[in-house]
């Protein structure tokens, strides 16, 4: 029976609950057993059983009485532990947080409580959401759920790599995490679920641990585009809190995306994506997605974005320079972790010395040397200049067509450790999904097939900004084409 629950979508278990077939109890009962099950993957910075079932006994009075707040009503989702929640500690992975607790509810967050869902916990990350594989986290890597043929532990992909595992390993129905590079849809891919983006703006940044301010959006990771839609119909709208969200109408996401298929949808192909090194496998797949989409009834081709190649590094410019400034606030005194010194620099430097770790140090030396006297127009200024051509290139590149078609990610899962004493290579999991990031455009990774390991691999779409709806359109219509049904390996032997 439990796991019957565990494999629901989030659409069929709201189904159940309103047929009264499954009370949201015995829905959290199971997910918890499940999250309990999945202890050794490390998915769960910190796991709220009690909370949960008293939120889905809460659900179930509300729905007995005729009351129901929406589609998420009693269903079990994992948050990461980058949204401030005011009863439960909030790390963002990292050290300097230790014994933190936010005094106040993210938005999103709060908008999830609201809504009814059933928070089963919060996920781990890298810390302080900067990474690709979860291996920077402070309470150590998550493993993924999916082991292929290699036989090794497999990073998750990062940083939300601890809500994308948290689906795929069936401990929630639907999880939240955040997007700044990468971070909901590469470790998605990694993992063989759903992860969007939604465009800067739509979701409120209130709340949620900055990482780069100009960046950061929070976005649903899910096991079907249907139910990434209804997640982000929940958390999406403006919030006077956060001046950068946008007040745009909140579509109905879900009837949006059973009322349109891709029909007459034109998609393009950028022909700078091609990089050296891509595996073959990868570049087959996007060629299959391609042809999917074209059988569906979309026309495809190619199109160009000029200044490509010039993302990853102007990302890697930016996000550490705002990372920088944003980070400036632990010393010590207000947050977390106090590490005493004689006066109150040795306070501050041993603090911060000891708090954050080598990829958050890296990071904040990186920003705070771009922004410094002699160097700001050399790096920081011309990185916000390219920044500006490669969100021009879209913006023509959406004059003639709908949706661009990518890869999500150069590689599959990789086992844990590797790349971690070569930065660039880490850096470079993000080649594809930055440039949505720079230019603020909506994305979306769909699973789309299994490398000769045996390991996921997903397809990504980017849209115009705020056409939410036909980037989901057009990422059901690889889902039905894809039929992806894999299990992961942890979930398998369970069974
Ligand atoms: N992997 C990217 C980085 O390390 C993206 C992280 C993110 O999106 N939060 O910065």
């Amino acid at each position: 029976m439990s796991r019957g629950l565990t494999e629901l979508t989030v659409s069929e278990a709201g189904d159940r609950l309103a047929e009264s077939e499954v009370t949201a109890e015995a829905l959290t009962e199971a997910h918890l057993a499940a999250a309990e099950a999945a202890r050794a993957l490390n998915i769960f910075v910190c796991e709220t059983p009690d909370r949960a079932l008293e939120q889905a006994r809460a659900s179930d009075a509300r729905r007995a009485s005729g009351e129901i707040l929406g589609p998420l009503d009693g269903i079990p989702i994992a948050v990461k532990d980058l949204f401030c929640t005011e009863d439960v500690p909030t790390t963002a992975a990292s050290h300097i947080l230790d014994g933190f607790t936010a005094p106040y509810e993210s938005t999103v967050s709060a908008k999830l409580k609201a809504a009814g869902a059933v928070m089963v916990g919060k996920t781990n990350l890298d810390e302080f959401a900067m990474g690709s594989s979860n291996a920077t986290s402070y309470f150590g890597p998550v493993k993924n759920p999916w082991r292929g043929k290699t036989g090794k532990d497999l990073v998750p992909g990062g940083s939300s790599g601890g809500s994308a595992a948290a689906v795929a390993a069936r401990t929630c129905l639907a999880a939240i995490g955040t997007d700044t590079g990468g971070s909901i849809r590469q470790p998605a891919s990694l993992c063989g679920v759903v992860g969007m983006k939604p465009t800067y703006g739509r979701c409120s940044r209130w709340g949620i641990v900055a990482f780069a301010s100009s960046l950061d959006q929070a976005g649903p990771i899910t096991r079907t585009v249907r139910d990434a839609a209804i997640v982000l119909g929940v958390i999406a709208g403006h919030d006077p809190r956060d001046s950068t969200s946008a007040r745009v109408e909140v579509p109905d996401f879900e009837t949006a995306l059973r009322a349109g298929d891709v029909r007459g949808l034109k998609v393009g192909i950028p022909k700078e994506y091609r990089v050296d090194g891509t595996p073959d496998e990868i570049e087959e797949l996007w060629e299959r997605g391609a042809d999917w989409l074209r059988d569906a009834g979309a026309s495809v081709e190619a199109i160009s974005l000029p200044h490509t190649e010039y993302a990853l590094p102007a990302y890697y410019i930016v996000a550490p320079a705002e990372a920088s400034s944003n980070l400036a606030r632990y010393d010590g005194v207000r947050f977390g972790l106090r590490v005493p010194g004689e006066s109150l620099d040795e306070m501050y430097e041993n603090t911060r010395g000891r708090g954050f770790g080598p990829e958050v140090r890296r990071r904040v030396l990186i920003g705070t040397y771009v922004l410094s006297a002699g160097y700001y127009d050399a790096y920081y200024v011309k990185a916000q200049r390219v920044r500006t051509l490669i969100a021009r290139d879209f913006h023509k590149a959406f004059e003639r067509v709908d949706v661009v078609l990518t890869p999500t990610t150069p590689s599959a899962a990789f086992p844990i450790g590797e790349k971690m004493d070569d930065p660039i290579a880490m850096y470079l999991n993000d080649v594809f999904t930055v440039p949505a990031n720079l230019s603020g455009l909506p994305g979306i990774s769909v699973p789309a097939g299994l490398d000769a390991d045996g390991l996921p691999l997903g397809l990504h779409l980017i849209g115009r900004p705020f056409d939410e709806e036909t980037v989901l359109r057009a990422a059901q219509a690889l889902e039905n084409a894809a039929k992806f049904s894999g299990v992961p390996d942890f979930v398998e032997a369970r069974r």
